[in-house]
């Protein structure tokens, strides 16, 4: 029998900027190839999460997107915390990344609620942070990778003294530009600004969550078997060859 990954993709009509929904065709593709199947949940406001979810997805979006949905995420944060408890993986990009922290303040003041499940805080600032970003990323311990993608966001995230980041930045401004971290981590949940789409230029990451939810379905998280991944690669080090060029000048 066929082993299914269940994925939950809040919000997929709001939260899609720069094309994030190519992170779940990365899933499946991934996933396929090693003979395991991927049902996507679509869940919009007012709908509840997909139950006996493996992994939770939320993709990015612009200030006007986040507040058509920030209440009803920030309704969901005992949900989603609970899903993470139960053993799913999270990736959540920009937008998305910041409303699972406490809130975020936008460039006109208003104030939107988060649902609280990562430990961070994000006021926008005057300047947009735009560029390609590169960072180093350590999962498991001695284990180091470089992750590449794209950055645009007026957020400046701050995380709490304790906050696991998911990277050192090399190149960009990552969180907040000043503290030379990026993203966020806890546990099998993953936050970050990082577009691109992600996933496509940074195969070691898709199938970390990958394994992580094959992990909360099978009992175990898998060894992956690996892929021919050359053309990812060349991505990965076009966007690294533009990350030293491009990355970290406000515009
Ligand atoms: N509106 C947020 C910001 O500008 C997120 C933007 C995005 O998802 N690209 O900080």
């Amino acid at each position: 029998m066929t082993v299914r990954v269940r994925v939950c993709h809040l919000y997929p009509d709001q939260l899609n900027i720069y094309a994030d929904r190519g992170n779940i065709a990365v899933f499946r593709s991934r996933a396929e190839r090693r003979g395991y199947a991927l049902d996507v949940i679509g869940v919009g406001a007012g709908e509840s999460l997909a139950p006996d979810s493996d992994l939770i997805y939320l993709g990015g979006g612009q200030d006007r997107e986040q507040a058509l949905i920030a209440p009803d995420l920030a309704r969901r944060g005992d949900e989603i915390s609970a899903a993470l408890a139960d053993g799913a993986a999270l990736l959540a990009v920009c937008g998305g990344y910041q409303l699972l922290g406490r809130g975020y303040r936008d460039r006109a003041g208003v104030e939107m609620p988060g649902a609280g499940v990562l430990p961070l805080d994000t006021i926008a600032g005057d300047r947009r942070m735009i560029g390609d970003v590169s960072i180093e990323c350590e999962l498991e311990p001695g284990d180091t990778h470089s992750v590449v993608g794209f950055e645009n966001h007026g957020g400046r995230t701050h995380l709490d003294p304790d906050a696991v980041p998911l990277g050192r930045v090399v190149h960009g401004f990552g969180n907040d530009g000043g503290s030379g971290f990026e993203g966020c981590r806890l546990g099998r949940a993953i936050g970050t600004y990082l577009h691109g789409p992600l996933l496509p230029r940074n195969p070691w990451l898709a199938d970390w969550l990958l394994s992580q939810a094959l992990g909360r379905r099978l009992g175990e998280a898998p060894d992956l078997e690996p892929l021919d991944d050359e053309l990812e690669h060349e991505a990965h080090a076009v966007a690294l060859g533009r990350a030293r060029v491009r990355g970290g000048k406000f515009r």
